[in-house]
This record gives C-alpha cells, structure tokens and sequence, in this order.
C-alpha cells in the first residue's frame, strides 16, 4: 500500500512529526471507528454531520435514506472532508498549557458519486453491516426491495488523507518538573458491556461469538 502525496490540502502543519501518510496507518484509524463525521458545504454554509462509513479499498460508502440531504448533496460530485477520531488519553501536565490528549485521528478527502448498480450497492450493505460486526451479513436478514429502494448510497473515493497521532507522557517545560502537581495519563478506552438480550428472543438463540468477544481492534 502507498502513501497519500502530500499537499497543501493533507500537510500536517502544526507538529508535522505527528503526521502520517501511509495506508497502513490511515486506514486501521478509518476502520476501527463506528462512525466518521462527514464535512460538506451548501452554498457556503458548512455542516458536520456524524454517520456510519465503511471503507472498501480506497473508497468510503455512506448510506441513508433517499430523502437525506447529505448524500443527496454528495451525490452530485461535491467534495467532503471526512473526519474520524480515537481518544486514547487524557494527558495531565504540571502546567495548564501543556495538557493535551492522545489520540489517532484521520481526515479524508474526496467527491462524491452515487451507487447505482444492484452489485455495488449489495456489496455495501454488506460491507456496512460487516463494519459493524464482522459475521453480522451470514446472520441477519437480507434487505428486500423495498428497504433496498429506500436506502441511498454514495461512494467517496480517496484523493488525500492524512492522520495524527499522539501518543506518550505529558510534555512539561523543564523548570515545572519539580512542581507538586499530579501529572500523567488517564487512558480512554471504549467499553461495550454484557450483551442485553431482546424481550422476544427464545432461549433457543445463542449470543453469537462476535457479539459476547465484540471488539473494535483488528478491523483492516
Ligand atoms: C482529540 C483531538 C484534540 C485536539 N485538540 C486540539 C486543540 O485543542 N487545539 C489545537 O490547536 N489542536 C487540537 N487538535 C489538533 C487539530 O486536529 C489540528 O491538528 C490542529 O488544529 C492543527 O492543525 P494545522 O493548523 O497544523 O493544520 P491545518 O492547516 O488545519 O490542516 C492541514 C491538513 O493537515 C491534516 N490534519 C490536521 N490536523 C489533523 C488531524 N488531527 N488528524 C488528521 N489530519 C490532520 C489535514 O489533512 C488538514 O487538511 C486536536 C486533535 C485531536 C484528534
């Protein structure tokens, strides 16, 4: 997998040695997120609106009703910023200006298409589904031709990307070392808790694997 050249449109500027490039990097970021908040303008007004994504390749899917403004706006070729973001820390510094926080972060650029074909638009519903959890597609219920109708997809492909990572102890001025004050990090971490079983469910119907193990990790 390549890098992303960089631009003036993808170049990280401040702390540039935080900056990355590479496929390898961006997209477990991309992927590991359940959502991404997708940046767009209509006659110069922006919006950032959250969502669910899933990325095949170099291309980024969204879905949604047909009537959403959003993918009716994407559709048309516009370009979007993409953003996605992992908290791994809160970072405790001696003094209130070098507080920070870890984290991985993504943004992506790109121009919208609409997804026509019946075999793309069934590749996303169950590369959608498959973002969410991984053996999710073998086990639920295929969409039918009216919630196939129902739904809009576009693809955004991949022109740039970058991503920033931060990652470490807090970074003090030298002379505040020897201040009394608690520093460190509080590692962030997302939890799912034990799996709550719908009402109506018989008994016969076992909690899959990937439900009871539910991770976010490993999703490239
Ligand atoms: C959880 C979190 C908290 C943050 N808090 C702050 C804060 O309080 N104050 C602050 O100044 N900055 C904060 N940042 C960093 C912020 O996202 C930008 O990196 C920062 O605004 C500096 O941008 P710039 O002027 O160097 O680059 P810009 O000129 O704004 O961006 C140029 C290009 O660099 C890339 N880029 C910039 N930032 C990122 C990023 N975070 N991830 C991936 N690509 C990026 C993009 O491709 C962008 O188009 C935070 C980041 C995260 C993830």
């Amino acid at each position: 997998m390549s890098d992303f050249p960089k631009s003036d449109l993808n170049t990280v500027k401040r702390l540039p040695k935080r900056g990355h490039y590479d496929r390898e990097t961006i997209y477990p970021i991309v992927d590991e997120a359940l959502i991404c908040h997708v940046g767009f303008a209509i006659e110069g007004m922006p919006f950032v609106m959250p969502t669910i994504h899933t990325r095949i390749g170099d291309t980024i899917y969204l879905h949604g009703a047909v009537a959403n403004r959003m993918l009716n706006h994407i559709k048309q070729g516009y370009s979007v910023c993409i953003t996605v973001t992992h908290i791994d820390g809160i970072v405790f510094a001696r003094s209130v200006f070098h507080h920070s926080m870890n984290y991985r972060s993504a943004v992506l650029f790109g121009r919208g298409r609409v997804v026509e074909t019946y075999e793309e638009k069934w590749k996303v519903f169950e590369a959608l589904t498959e973002h969410i959890a991984k053996g999710r597609w073998n086990d639920a219920r295929k969409p039918n031709e009216v919630e196939d109708k129902t739904t809009a997809i576009v693809a955004i492909e991949i022109e740039s990307a970058s991503a920033k990572i931060r990652s470490g102890p807090a970074g003090d001025e030298e002379e505040d070392y020897a201040l009394p004050v608690w520093a460190g990090v509080l590692p962030v971490r997302m939890e799912f808790g034990p799996p709550e079983k719908d009402a109506p469910l018989p008994e016969s119907v076992e909690t899959p694997q990937y439900i009871k193990n539910y991770t976010r990790k490993g999703k490239s």
